[in-house]
């Protein structure tokens, strides 16, 4: 089958390859196709959808897009759809770090309970849509630690790895995130559903 991955990033695109080996995974770049899409949904799922049937439609090729970020209780949910901009457009890693540090200031280990979530949806050239959704759960740590992985992966402190997951080589975070197990879920509708 021949899918859409709507997205520029490099390394989403090499993670849904590797998972997807037996379809033929093409990306915007690829099609040529230059746009900024507004994503003005409530939800991971609205966003991941509202990406996915617009390059459907315009593409009229089967789309997947996913949409994820961190999602802090103590915060009542933020940042949330909000990650990618926590500090303002152009900050950088360092900079949403550092505010989400400032915002949990005081606030004691066992109440930094954090998850990051995906979602994944797929839409066909006919107008449906499916999505998949999953999460990956951790704290947010005092202060950040290791080089790996990228965001807010230095601040996540992951249980069974006692560390965060920018402390761990990449494979093992990639085994176990949130936007992994959407995958996993992505290629078992996919298995299942072969035309
Ligand atoms: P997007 O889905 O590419 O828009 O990602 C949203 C934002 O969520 C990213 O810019 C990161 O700040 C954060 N994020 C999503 N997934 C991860 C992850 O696996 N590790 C660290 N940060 C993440």
């Amino acid at each position: 089958m021949k899918l859409v991955v709507a997205t520029g990033n490099q390394g989403k695109l090499r993670e849904i390859k590797a998972i997807l080996p037996e379809h033929e995974v093409v990306c915007l770049k690829d099609l040529d196709i230059d746009i900024d899409i507004v994503e003005d949904g409530k939800t991971f799922e609205e966003n991941a959808i509202i990406k996915a049937e617009t390059i459907s439609k315009m593409t009229n090729m089967i789309t997947i897009a996913d949409d994820s970020g961190l999602v802090v209780d103590y915060l009542g949910g933020a940042p949330g759809i909000y990650s990618a901009r926590y500090a303002g457009e152009d900050a950088t890693d360092e900079e949403r770090n550092a505010k989400l540090l400032k915002e949990l200031k005081g606030v004691p280990f066992e109440k930094r309970t954090a998850r990051f979530a995906c979602a994944i949806a797929i839409s066909y050239p006919n107008g449906k849509t499916h999505t998949f959704f999953s999460t990956c759960e951790g704290k947010i740590t005092f202060e950040p630690l290791g080089k790996n992985g990228f965001g807010y992966d230095p601040l996540f402190y992951f249980e069974e790895f006692d560390t965060t997951l920018a402390n761990v080589e990449s494979e093992r975070k990639n085994k176990v995130s949130h936007r992994y197990k959407s995958l996993v879920k992505l290629k078992n509708f996919l298995d299942e559903n072969k035309e």
